[in-house]
């Protein structure tokens, strides 16, 4: 295996023993966040800091992966290729690299999207004192959306049912139906949790240590599952007429989309990631996206969700159609490809650089 490819891995230990060792030998400053809870080996769980440069650096660049754990194949294998090639070694003045490893280590370790409370991260940094967000479409699929078994005749009529949703009320409201987040069903897929889970304490802890004296941050989030093999699409939570909107386009031209409006390929959904960025660093220029691979059609990665939760919900491992659900739920969300991590590496590579370039301009 030769390029990027190499970078990338087959499992969580694997992946945290590669980044460690790339940034060890790349000469980062190393953090520890250790989870309570082990992988399936028996593995120790953590978030991992790798930082260069100043500790008091005034503009900040963050890298993250793994926040929809098994997503972090994918995020992962970017950051160690990023560091292993030196992305890192000549820095602007004044200026940091932070890449946080396994935001969701539980969800990486275990090949869920969800982590260890059946939460969706990147839903949950949404005000737990209020009312949770409502999803009307949701609770009206509901049924669909969690199919009690995944027999042929029961997922053609699920499928039946959220067509005939879309045929009513439009693709678009159906996309937000099923991925943009619930607060009422713990059990069922996208549930947004109903107070902040470890990760979402853990990166709130990372952010205050590790960017307290910078002025100006910006963080890519990767991701994967979301549009045609490969592509990227930047996505923007805060609507088109924000600064951070603009400074994006102005950073990363036409694959920057805001989910405000319906331009993204995402929902708009609730309690993300820039949440968090915005809350934690009041008062300084913060430039949070989400940076979206696209690996299968829409179709299969909705499959390979419901047919995840389902498995959780009876018997998990145990369960004999554990290793075939894992292999659906690992392949719609990671393309085992050499071209396609080359394309995920050399997009990132580019979308960090002109970060960088944005940061210190
Ligand atoms: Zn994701």
């Amino acid at each position: 295996m030769k390029g990027a490819a190499r970078h990338f891995s087959g499992s969580y230990g694997e992946a945290r023993g590669k980044f460690l060792a790339a940034a060890r030998s790349a000469g980062a400053a190393i953090r520890h966040h250790l989870h309570p809870l082990k992988g399936p080996g028996g593995e120790e769980l953590a978030t991992d800091i790798a930082r260069f440069g100043p500790e008091n650096a005034r503009h900040v660049l963050g890298i993250g992966s793994g926040t929809h754990g098994v997503e972090g194949y994918c995020g992962s294998g970017v950051q160690t290729a990023l560091i292993t090639e030196g992305f890192a070694a000549s820095l602007p003045d004044d200026t940091a690299i932070l890449f946080v490893h396994a935001i969701n280590p539980y969800g990486f370790a275990w090949d869920r999207r969800v982590n260890e409370d059946n939460v969706d991260l990147n839903r949950n940094f949404v005000d737990h004192t209020m009312p949770h967000p409502e999803n009307p479409g949701y609770e009206e699929l509901a049924d669909a959306i969690n199919p009690p078994d995944l027999s042929p005749e029961t997922m053609a009529e699920c499928r039946a049912r959220m067509k005939a949703y879309a045929a009513a009320h439009g693709p678009r409201a159906m996309q937000h139906a099923l991925s943009a987040g619930q607060y009422t069903h713990p059990q069922g897929v996208q549930f947004g949790g109903r107070a902040p889970v470890w990760s979402n304490r853990t990166l709130r802890a990372i952010i205050r240590a590790e960017m307290a004296a910078a002025e100006r941050i910006a963080f890519v989030d990767i991701h994967s599952g979301l549009g045609a093999r490969g592509a990227a699409e930047i996505i923007c939570t805060e609507p088109e007429s924000s600064a951070a909107y603009k400074r994006m386009t102005a950073w990363w031209g036409s694959s920057v989309r805001s989910t405000v409006g319906g331009g993204s390929i995402s929902s708009d959904v609730p309690g993300s990631i820039p949440v968090c960025f915005a809350e934690e660093l009041k008062g300084r220029e913060v430039t949070a996206c989400g940076l979206e691979f696209g690996t299968v059609p829409i179709a299969e990665v909705t499959v390979a969700l419901q047919s995840d939760n389902w498995l959780h919900q009876n018997g998990g491992r145990n369960n004999p159609k554990a290793a075939e659900i894992g292999k659906l739920i690992r392949d719609a969300f990671y393309v085992d490809a050499d071209d396609w991590k080359e394309q995920v590496t050399e997009t990132t590579r580019l979308t960090g650089a002109r970060a960088l370039a944005g940061l210190t301009a």
